[in-house]
Order: structure tokens, then sequence, then C-alpha cells
């Protein structure tokens, strides 16, 4: 058994931290929201009063935070001057590689092994503790830092050095972003030329359109009747949060100089699926902006 501090327990991070309690290990969990608290302590979590009193006492420090301004300031305010020498330091959330990079160097100065490890799954992935975790670590760490992992995975990856997971994820999300918006078009299509939704489902799932936001997120409701289409697109992943990873993945092919048009075209589109109100909903939710002609 060991004792994890768990920042972070909102749509994703209450599961994983429910997974780790599960597992048999003692889980200091801090959230801002009482209501993420009170849901914390009903998953076998102990609810710590500050972030600083969570990191104090544990082996394993966990967090899955909205943005990277936010890692950094818990980084630097509670977790770096309140955790014990030699804590294993695994910040879960997605952020642009810069901080990712800072936050490491700044562990390894305070004698911490750290660890990007964004994940990849959603939220029933994150309840069934089938995530799949992609690690940016120094090689001799990536063994503690899966097995700390495990109790929330499918998979760990190890991607590379410091930052190599956040570049893994955001690769990966515009990857999603481009995905799903031409999944709904596909769903649309189909729609205004008369094929029934469950049968283009039932043949381009097994077809070579298949893809995962087909047959694990489908955007439109019934074929999956888990997923956020059933339920008015509440997240799940925030649109907000998809427009936040292409932001990050649109600035990393910026500094590299690399062209994505469809990557650009996805971002343009989520600016304008949020503007719109539509950045608290679900990311498939963007099918009921594309439905709408301009
Ligand atoms: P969320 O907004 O549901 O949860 C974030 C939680 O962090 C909230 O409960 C909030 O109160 C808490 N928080 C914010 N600032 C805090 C602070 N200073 N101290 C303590 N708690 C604080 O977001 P989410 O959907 O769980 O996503 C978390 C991260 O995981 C993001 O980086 C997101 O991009 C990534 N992610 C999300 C999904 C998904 O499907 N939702 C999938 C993969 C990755």
């Amino acid at each position: 058994m060991s004792v994890i501090a768990f920042i972070g327990l909102g749509n994703m991070g209450a599961g994983m931290a429910a997974n780790q309690a599960k597992a048999g290990h003692r889980v200091l969990a801090f959230d801002l929201s009482t209501q993420a608290l009170a849901q914390a302590e009903e998953n076998n979590c102990l609810p710590a009063p500050s972030a600083a009193e969570a990191v104090a006492e544990a082996e394993i420090i966990i967090t899955m935070l909205p943005t990277g301004d936010i890692v950094r300031g818990v980084y630097e305010k509670d977790i770096l001057p309140n955790a014990k020498p030699n804590a294993l330091l695994i910040d879960c959330s997605t952020i642009d590689i810069e901080t990712a990079r800072l936050i490491a160097d700044l562990a390894v100065k305070g004698g911490f092994r750290s660890a990007d490890a964004p994940v990849s799954g959603g939220t029933a992935a994150a309840e069934a503790g089938t995530l799949a975790f992609m690690v940016g670590c120094r090689e001799e760490d990536f063994a503690a830092i899966s097995a700390a992992l495990e109790p929330m995975a499918k998979a760990v990856f190890s991607a590379g050095a410091f930052g190599a997971g956040q570049a893994a994820k955001i690769c990966n999300n515009m990857l999603l972003a481009i995905t799903m918006i031409g999944t709904c078009e596909a769903f649309l299509l189909a729609e205004t030329i008369g094929l029934d939704a469950q049968k283009f489902f039932t043949i381009a799932s097994q077809a070579s359109g298949q893809n995962w936001s087909m047959t694990s997120y489908c955007p439109v409701p019934g074929p999956i009747p888990t997923t956020p289409a059933n339920h008015n697109y509440q997240p799940g992943f925030a649109a907000a949060m998809m427009l936040k990873d292409l932001r990050l993945a649109m600035q990393a092919a910026h500094t590299g100089d690399t062209h994505t048009p469809l990557g650009t075209l996805s971002a343009e589109l989520y600016q304008k699926f949020c503007d719109a109100g539509g950045d608290i909903k679900d990311f498939s939710g963007i099918i009921e902006m594309l439905q709408v002609k301009d």
C-alpha cells in the first residue's frame, strides 16, 4: 500500500483517484470544489484540507488539473515546498510542453522523481481504470511511474524524455478533433441522403471509415448508449478542453514550422463552437453547430 496525494478531482480525476483507493492505497484527495471532495470521500478517498497538507505525507503525488498555469501554481506553491524527499511526482493533466519541462526541471532540482503522464480514454476509461498513459520521464524512473499508474491504466507508454508525454498527447488530440469533425460530417451526410444512423454506424464501424470517435464516442444518440450524445452533450470531455489542446498543438506546429491545415481548421471550428456557448458542452456536441448552415 502506498500513500498517494491526488489533486484535481474533476471529470477525470474523480474516477482515477477512486481507482487508486480501490487498489488499496491510502488516497489523500484535494480539489477546490467541495462537491468534488465529497464525491471523493464516497469513493473511499480521504479529503485533505489543502493541497499542501495532502502532499506532505505522500509517496506518490498525482495532479489532474485543467491548465499549465494551474499545474505550475500548484507545483510551486503546494507540492515542491511540502513534498517528502524522493516523492514521485506525476502530472496527468494535458498542458503545454514548455510548462511540463519547467516543472520537471524544478522537481529534479528539488530532488524528486517526476513525469508528465497525460492520458487518453475519456471519463469512461477514467472510471473503468482503462486509460492509456503517455509518459515523459527519465528512463530509470519509468518502472516506478508505470507501477504507480497501473490501477488507472490499460496501457502505459514511454514516449521519451520530459515533455514527450505531452508531445504525444497534443498530436493525438489534434487527430481526435479531426476524426470527430469528420465523423460528425459523415453522420450528417448520411441523414441528409436518407441513410439510417444505426445502419451507417454498423457498417462504417467495420469498414474503412472506422475510428475511435465513431466506435467509442459516437456523436449521435443511439449506437453507443453511454456517450454524451445520449445526454444532451454533457461532458465528458468539454469542448473548451479540446480547444485548449488544439491551441497547444497549433502553438507547437507554429514553433516547429509544421503545416497542419486540418488541425488549423479544426481549431477554428472548435473556437467558433466555444464562442457560441458550446464551451461547456462535450466536444462531440460540435455536431449541433455543423448541422446548421451558415
Ligand atoms: P475538470 O475541469 O472536470 O476538472 C479539473 C478539476 O481541477 C476541477 O474539479 C477543479 O475544481 C480542480 N482544480 C482547479 N484548480 C485547482 C487547484 N488550484 N487546486 C485543486 N484543484 C483544482 O477537467 P477534466 O475534464 O477532469 O480534465 C483534467 C485534465 O485532463 C485536463 O488537462 C484535460 O485536458 C485532461 N483530459 C481530460 C479528458 C476528458 O475526457 N475530460 C481526457 C483526457 C485528458
